[in-house]
This record gives C-alpha cells, sequence and structure tokens, in this order.
C-alpha cells in the first residue's frame, strides 16, 4: 500500500466528517494528516512496521491508530460508520467544482437532493441560488461544471491510470508463469486520458496468471474471467482488464491492443495490400493461412515495410508515412533530461527545502535545477518579495558550492498581472539565471486581454520561458481563451521557450506542443514539482513531448549545463 493510498483514505474522513459539519478542528486534523503524508518521502507502511507511525508530523495518537488499522486490514471502521450515516452520491458533489464540503452538505441538508442528476435537477429549477451565501453566479457554475464531468466520463488523468498500470504490471512480472507483461491501450500510447486500463501478459499458463491476480496487494475481486481475459477491480475500486497471450503472439498482440484505432486501420489494409491479415495474433499469408510474424512488435512493422513505431506516435497522424520513408523522429526521452525547468520551495509554496529539492534532483541525476519560487504577487504561494529572492539566491550559492557539480539556477515563476505588468521590473530580474512568467488569475476577460499579457511578458527581454501556456488543469479546468498562433510567433521571434508542464496541468498538450516545435520554438519541460515527490512529473512532460514528435534538440532540458548558461545569457544579450 502506498502513501497516496493513506492519504486519499484519511482525505475520505476529512470530507466524511466536514459534510456532517463536524468541528473544524477535527477535519483540518486528518485534512493535514492526509497532506504530511501525501508529501512524505518515508514509506508509510514501512514506518507502521517499525512502530513510528506516531513520529509522522501532524499525526496523533488517534490518526496514526486509524493508518494502522487501514495498512493492516485495509479498511477504517470509523469510515464506513461516517460514511454508512451518509448518502454515498452526496460524496459525488466532492466532485464538481466549485463545491466542497460545506456547500455539499448544505444542499444535502437543505434541499434534500442525494445524488448528481438531482443535484442539476435543483440547479435548472433555480433552489440553488435561493440558498443562503450560495446565488445565481454559484447555481451556474454548478449546471457548467455538472455537464462537464458527464461529459469527461469516468476517464482518468494519465498519471493516475500510468502510475497504477506499472506497478500492477511490476507485480506480475515477478510471478515465475508471466514471461512478459505490459499496460497496453492508451497507457502505452501515453494519451492524457485513459478510459480502459488495459495490461497484456504473456504467459503459457493462464490459470496461474489468475491466480497471481488474486495475490495483488490491490485485488479486491474478479469481474468476468476468460480464458484468454480476466478483468479485476482493486480496492480503490479501478477495473483492470488484463489479457493473457501465448508468447507465440505477444508482439501481435501488444501491436493490436495498443491501437490506436486509426493506426491499426491503416495497418490492415497495408497488410491487405501485401496479400496478408493482421490481427491479434499475428501477421498471415492469406494464401496459405501461415503465420508469417507474431512473436515480435517490430517484426510486425518490418513484414510491412514499415520501422518500428515509439506508441506514443500511434495516432495516425503521420507516422505511418515517415516509418516507411525511414523519417521518424528519434524522440526525446527522460535519458536525454539533464534538469528540470520548474520547481517550488519553501521560499513560496514548495513543501520542501532548498536543500532538499536540490537532493532530490541530484538523485535523479539530473545536472541541474531551475528553483522557480513564486513571485510575491501571487498572493496564495506567499512568493518572493525582492529581499526573500537576495535570500534565495544566496543560499543557492552556498549550495552551488557543497553540491559542486551538480548545479542549481536561481529562476522565479513570475507573475503576469491583470493589467499584463510583470511582477518584478527588469533590474529585479537580472538578478535571476531564469525567469519563466505566468498567467495565473484573471483570464477570464477574453482572448485579447489574456494573449496582450502574455505577449507583454514574451516581448520582455528577460524573460525565457512561458509556463503552462493554455492555464489548462485535466481533466477539471479548460485552457482560458488566447490566440495560440500569435504566441507561437512570439517565442519563435525572441527565441522563448514554450513549457511543457508535467503536473497534472498537461500544458502545452502534445497537438499544440508539436505545432510549436513544428514552428521552431523549444520547448521547456518541467514538473512544477511542489514536493521532492512533484520531480516525478518529469515523465508526464516527457510523454507529451514524444507525442509531440519532439526530438532532444527541440527540448532545452537536453542541454548540458554550460550550453544552457550560454543560451540563457544569450537571450539577454539581444538587449
Ligand atoms: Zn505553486
Ligand atoms: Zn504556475
Amino acid at each position: 500500500m502506498r502513501n497516496d493510498d493513506v492519504a486519499r483514505v484519511l482525505e475520505d474522513i476529512g470530507a466524511a466528517l466536514e459534510l456532517k459539519a463536524e468541528s473544524s478542528f477535527k477535519v483540518r486534523a486528518y485534512q493535514e494528516a492526509a497532506r504530511q503524508i501525501g508529501y512524505m518521502s518515508h514509506d508509510v507502511a514501512e514506518l507502521h512496521r517499525k512502530g513510528q507511525l506516531d513520529d509522522i508530523p501532524g499525526v496523533g495518537p488517534s490518526i496514526s491508530k486509524k493508518i494502522a488499522e487501514y495498512l493492516d486490514t485495509g479498511k477504517i471502521a470509523y469510515l464506513e460508520t461516517l460514511i454508512g450515516e451518509i448518502p454515498r452520491g452526496v460524496f459525488d458533489f466532492l466532485k464538481v467544482p466549485g463545491i466542497g464540503p460545506r456547500t455539499a452538505h448544505e444542499l444535502f441538508t437543505e434541499l434534500h437532493v442525494t445524488t448528481l442528476p438531482e443535484l442539476a435537477e435543483a440547479a435548472r429549477q433555480h433552489r440553488i441560488r435561493e440558498m443562503p451565501g450560495l446565488g445565481e453566479k454559484t447555481e451556474e457554475n454548478i449546471l457548467r461544471e455538472l455537464g462537464r464531468l458527464k461529459e469527461r466520463g469516468t476517464r482518468l488523468p494519465l498519471g493516475v491510470a500510468w502510475a497504477l498500470a506499472d506497478e500492477i504490471v511490476a507485480a506480475l512480472r515477478e510471478h515465475p508463469a508471466v514471461i512478459a507483461a505490459e499496460p497496453a491501450g492508451s497507457i502505452r500510447r501515453r494519451r492524457e486520458t485513459v478510459g480502459d486500463i488495459d495490461l497484456l501478459v504473456a504467459s503459457k499458463d493462464p490459470a496461474a496468471v489468475e491466480r497471481a491476480i488474486k495475490a495483488l496487494d490491490r485485488f479486491k475481486e474478479i469481474i468476468a474471467a476468460g480464458d484468454t481475459k480476466i478483468s479485476f477491480l482493486t480496492r480503490d475500486a479501478f477495473q483492470i482488464d488484463v489479457r493473457v497471450v501465448e508468447p507465440a503472439a505477444w508482439g501481435a498482440a501488444l501491436q493490436h491492443f495498443t491501437g490506436s484505432k486509426a493506426h491499426n486501420i491503416k495497418l490492415r489494409t497495408r497488410a491487405l495490400e501485401r496479400g496478408l491479415r493482421i490481427n491479434e495474433y499475428g501477421l498471415f499469408r492469406l494464401a496459405d493461412d501461415k503465420r508469417i510474424a507474431g512473436a515480435h512488435e517490430a517484426e510486425i512493422y518490418s513484414a510491412l515495410g514499415l520501422d518500428w513505431m515509439p506508441p506514443e506516435l500511434r495516432e495516425d497522424t503521420g507516422e505511418i508515412e515517415a516509418a516507411e520513408a525511414g523519417t521518424l523522429p528519434q524522440l526525446v526521452a527522460l535519458e536525454d533530461v539533464r534538469g528540470d525547468f520548474h520547481s517550488h520551495t519553501t521560499y513560496s509554496d514548495g513543501r520542501a527545502t532548498l536543500d532538499q529539492m536540490a537532493r532530490a534532483a541530484m538523485a535523479r541525476g539530473y545536472e541541474y535545477l531551475v528553483v522557480t519560487d513564486h513571485s510575491h504577487g501571487l498572493a496564495v504561494a506567499q512568493g518572493l518579495t525582492v529581499e526573500k529572492a537576495r535570500r534565495q539566491r544566496e543560499e543557492i550559492d552556498e549550495l552551488n558550492r557543497a553540491l559542486y557539480p551538480f548545479h542549481l539556477l536561481a529562476g522565479v515563476e513570475l507573475e503576469i498581472r491583470a493589467d499584463g505588468a510583470l511582477d518584478f521590473p527588469d533590474e529585479v530580474l537580472r538578478l535571476f539565471d531564469v525567469v519563466s512568467a505566468s498567467l495565473h488569475t484573471n483570464t477570464r476577460k477574453g482572448s485579447e486581454r489574456n494573449t496582450q499579457r502574455i505577449l507583454n511578458a514574451l516581448h520582455n527581454r528577460q524573460v525565457h520561458i512561458l509556463n503552462h501556456p493554455s492555464g489548462r488543469i485535466v481533466p477539471t479546468r479548460d485552457a482560458y481563451a488566447f490566440d495560440f498562433d500569435e504566441i507561437v510567433e512570439a517565442a519563435r521571434v525572441g527565441r522563448k521557450a514554450l513549457e511543457i508542464n508535467g503536473s497534472e496541468r498537461m500544458d502545452l498538450d502534445a497537438a499544440a506542443a508539436r505545432i510549436a516545435g513544428q514552428q521552431g520554438v523549444t520547448l521547456s519541460l518541467g514538473s512544477d514539482a511542489h514536493s521532492v515527490k512533484g520531480l516525478d512529473g518529469m515523465r508526464m512532460a516527457v510523454a507529451i513531448a514524444r507525442r509531440a514528435w519532439l526530438e532532444p534538440r527541440d527540448v532545452l532540458n537536453t542541454r548540458r549545463l554550460k550550453a544552457l548558461m550560454k543560451r540563457l545569457e544569450r537571450a539577454e544579450a539581444r538587449v
């Protein structure tokens, strides 16, 4: 069981208590414990084994007992009782952006609505605007968000599905009957949201695979089990579909179940043109039904006259033509990344200290880390004042002496204010090695206004990077209105980088990043880490970059420190 799971169940208790209008002190205690465990780098199960749960900051004896119960039994009786008193559907209200537990509780007790459809009905009947403190705007918001929630359905953000699939695949690989195991489908293609979690296992003994599944930590129950497909539910209610194939068909199955559908349709046509038939069992000659390929993906593509293509490209957006011509891109990979361009510390809203973040980046094998704490204009982040920035710079210099040859770059996530002005004047911006600008607030005043604010930043000679250019968050927030083409053009002309943000923002998205790359704009990859663990976001950023067909030279992070410093300097020398 992972820290995330424990954090989630503590959050559930906090939410349940809040829904019941319990004392806010109690609620906060659970929320704080959840936060601590979510950000903690120690393994909570390990601490439990050593009897050290009480040592976690913010975890008192009563909460530590519940964590122990959860680690031992997989559930918490207290939570089950709490939930028992509240209709299950009321918890779904919390999935609606803008509805917190307090509002959910009021909607339930005042309007007696207990499901999302009932909530939508109440909004349409304008019963919500009559409640004290809610009003017309909230009601409209709720209706709009409910519509979007329905549209999104049950798709999971890639980050969640990917981590889960990795964990299960790693566990299955341990089993002697499992010859190979991989996530397939949209997880393998790294689509930004994932519908079904499809895993593929090569084995000669499907019954043993089923036993291996039942022995998984997360296993809850089998939904359906046939000869070749086993569907099961995890304890946290994700459905996982596992297909078991014979080793001789492994490559064919992997190819087939990775998709995309459009990519596979093109392959099928191509096979037919060559007197072949392709399916999940292999590539067969039509004439005598002999299988000519199946064990490896590469031999299937090769038999069709194509280079093997990375799964991230398989969307039928030109990859088949490029594979035929031998002009596939050499995609950037995680190993090419020499540093992270977006990170936060306790100097603004990050959880880890400068020192902790630096050492964590070093442990990842990075050459450098760009520390980009918020500038003070983003009030909620309690960011850098000029004075604080100077202090941070001193600490960075000191750490750089201690950690040489690893290098921290002093950066800033610079707020673009509502009127388009930048949060610091030029002479302050010169103090930083890297200036990345961001639009966080007041983004609802239309495309022209947003575009102008961004252009103001891109036209400033001190600015190197535009962060999370579209402002979206997957899956809860859409991009703000802005003129993307104009931003790309300004970035190209001014030699500014556009960010691919690897947090739940996933911004730019792959399609936009591909356009930017085609226009000759350099992309910078940033995890936007607000904790040591947040640095993991880099693999998401790389995944998006790969779906955008980007090569190492298109990406700022592949530069060695020396070349990078030169490029950053040059941007300044253009004054
Ligand atoms: Zn932040
Ligand atoms: Zn930001």
